[in-house]
């Protein structure tokens, strides 16, 4: 007895970050995406709890641990914890998703995992439920749950849908040494002690995607960590600079990054972008459109 589920790579079209509460926490306004940038998860019943993965060739096999640390054990446990019943099963993750890059890769896992466990032992968990363990795990995994479009509040985990009727192309670039999430916003903490309580809003570029003028949504991309991304890594300054000379829209640092992705008017325009940045050395250049949707089935 087995199933599978599919989880989605998640950008940030706006990153809106304030100054550090009390509790350590930025609050957040952000606007999410899902693009089709994909990691499958299969569960299959057995007697222990374990989990195995397999990794795309740009993907370090590394940096991905495969005993208790990895995301989708800690999500089972939380989920079997809540339903009353032992933690148990094989899981198996095929990864897609650049690891450590800004793509919320581990929260997808962590939301395929709760989909997968939810549905193979028939716990038949609410949405509601689902999405508060989805919170205590990390502040991206309700977002990974929901998919689409949808902005987030609170340290991001608060997500309520947004209208975005248009498919966007992207070109994502992702580096093989990660940032780590953390490091970026102690940068962010460092470089902007004064940034404001409450963080910029999303209104430009919720406000530019329902005109589905790429122009407009590459003009309203924001993200307040991007500077401290950048201050770190100055060569993703370099590559956000040679992405847009080869026709893209807008380059953008993805959430904490390294990786960075590109806004295309169109699939040719995201093709010719991809072969400009390929053709300059960058070994691994992807494609992708979005919105696509949250942690579903597929088998
Ligand atoms: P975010 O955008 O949410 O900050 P990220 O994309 O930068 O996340 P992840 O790919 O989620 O980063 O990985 C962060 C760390 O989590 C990795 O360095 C890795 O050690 C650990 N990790 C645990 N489980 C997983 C998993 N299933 N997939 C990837 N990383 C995992």
């Amino acid at each position: 007895m087995s199933i599978t589920v599919r989880a989605a790579a998640k950008i940030n079209l706006h990153l809106g970050v304030g100054r550090a509460r009390e509790d350590g926490f930025h609050p957040l306004d952000t606007v999410y995406q899902a693009i089709g940038i994909h990691d499958d998860l299969t569960l299959t019943a057995a007697d222990d709890l374990g989990v195995t993965t397999h990794v795309a060739a740009h993907i370090d096999p590394a940096a991905v641990p495969d005993g208790p640390d990895n995301i989708v054990l800690r999500a089972a446990r939380l989920l079997a914890g809540h339903a009353g019943v032992p933690a148990t099963g094989a899981f198996e993750v095929r990864k897609d998703i650049p690891v450590a890059g800004g793509m919320a890769g581990g929260s997808a896992d962590a939301a395929a995992a709760l989909v997968a466990y939810d549905r193979l032992r028939d716990l038949r968990t609410s949405d509601d439920d689902l999405l508060a363990l989805a919170a205590e795990l990390g502040s991206d995994i309700p977002f990974s749950l929901v998919g689409g479009t949808a902005r987030g509040t609170g340290r991001g985990e608060q997500v309520t849908p947004v209208e975005d009727p248009h498919s966007w192309w992207w070109v994502a670039v992702p580096t093989s040494d990660g940032l780590s999430t953390p490091a970026v916003y102690a940068h962010f903490d460092r470089l902007r002690p004064d940034a404001p309580v409450v963080p910029a809003p999303a209104e430009p570029v919720l406000a530019a995607l329902a005109t589905g003028e790429p122009l407009r949504l590459a003009r309203a991309l924001h993200n307040d960590l991007q500077e401290p991304a950048i201050d770190l890594r100055p060569e993703l300054g370099d590559l956000i600079a040679l992405g847009e000379a080869e026709g893209a829209l807008r380059g953008m640092v993805s959430g904490s990054g390294p990786t960075v992705v590109f806004l295309c008017d169109s699939a040719d325009g995201a093709r010719a972008t991809a072969a400009g940045l390929s053709g300059a050395g960058h070994g691994v250049v992807l494609t992708a459109t979005g919105p696509v949707a949250g942690a579903h089935v597929v088998a």
